[in-house]
């Protein structure tokens, strides 16, 4: 059983979207998928037991046709690229990133490019035109060139400034991270989680935050400890059956509203 969790903020809060007659969308991105291993293999059956969409973003240079094989039977799951080879290339002292400004700009293009042609080739009945930039990192300048290469979404991690990035790129970010990067590299706690979830829910409601950006649960399935996968299945067990909360797909996450 989880431990002693305090589920009344979130109650609360979604108590007030009901009262106000209005829906908390919610959207799930997990990223770093490269192989059909037992981690993605309870991911894709959690998802498939709370009959929830799910985005999977994947490495394009690394990702198996075993990966391509398993994902189409689960047709809730939709696929987003994960950079390319999910390979720093900053300077040391910088922050991780795979958009930097040392290569030719035209290499780095050229790799989202064949990227794109890759995943396509994989799962054509799954991709969609969404980047997700490694370590959510991608610097404004790069902005525009995604349209011109047929990426035409992009999601990272934080409330987002404004629908459209730059002309022809819409955005949707994600707002809880199950893992904490900077400590243990274990579950980020459930007080943390959740206190996220609300705040952003919270945000939205009061027009603090734009309240069309679904709320974005990201997690990741090769680093989930055992009380990440007890978080997950609690807390979309919780909401699963609320009247203000429905789920959609990264497909009308990014372009419905
Ligand atoms: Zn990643």
């Amino acid at each position: 059983m989880s431990p002693n969790v305090n589920w009344a903020p979130l109650d609360r809060e979604l108590e007030h979207w009901a009262e106000l007659r209005t829906v908390a969308t919610f959207w799930w991105r997990d990223d770093d998928a490269v192989r059909y291993t037992p981690a993605l293999n309870r991911l894709l059956t959690i998802s498939a037991e709370f009959e929830l969409p799910m985005a999977l973003a994947v490495i394009p240079s690394r990702a198996r046709a075993e990966l391509a094989a398993c994902l189409g039977s689960y047709h809730q799951v939709s696929v987003l690229q994960h950079g390319y080879a999910h390979r720093n290339h900053a300077p040391a002292g910088v922050k991780a990133t795979e958009f930097d400004m040392h290569r030719p700009r035209h290499r780095i293009i050229d790799e989202l490019v064949c990227g794109r042609e890759r995943i396509g080739r994989l799962f054509p009945q799954q991709v969609l035109p969404i980047l997700v930039p490694p370590w959510n990192r991608i610097d404004h300048s790069w902005l525009a060139e995604l349209p011109r290469v047929g990426l035409t979404g992009l999601s990272t991690f934080r409330a987002r400034e404004r629908a459209e990035a730059v002309p022809g790129l819409r955005q949707v970010n994600c707002h809880v991270d199950l893992i904490d990067w900077r400590g243990a590299r274990g579950f980020v706690g459930w007080a943390k989680a959740l206190a996220e979830i609300v705040a952003h829910l919270q945000g939205r409601r009061s027009a603090r935050l734009d309240a069309n950006e679904p709320t974005g649960l990201l997690t990741h399935h090769l680093r989930h400890d055992v009380d990440c996968w007890r978080f997950l299945e609690a807390f979309l067990g919780r909401i699963r059956e609320h009247p203000a909360v429905r789920w959609v797909d990264a497909r009308e996450a990014m372009w419905a509203a």
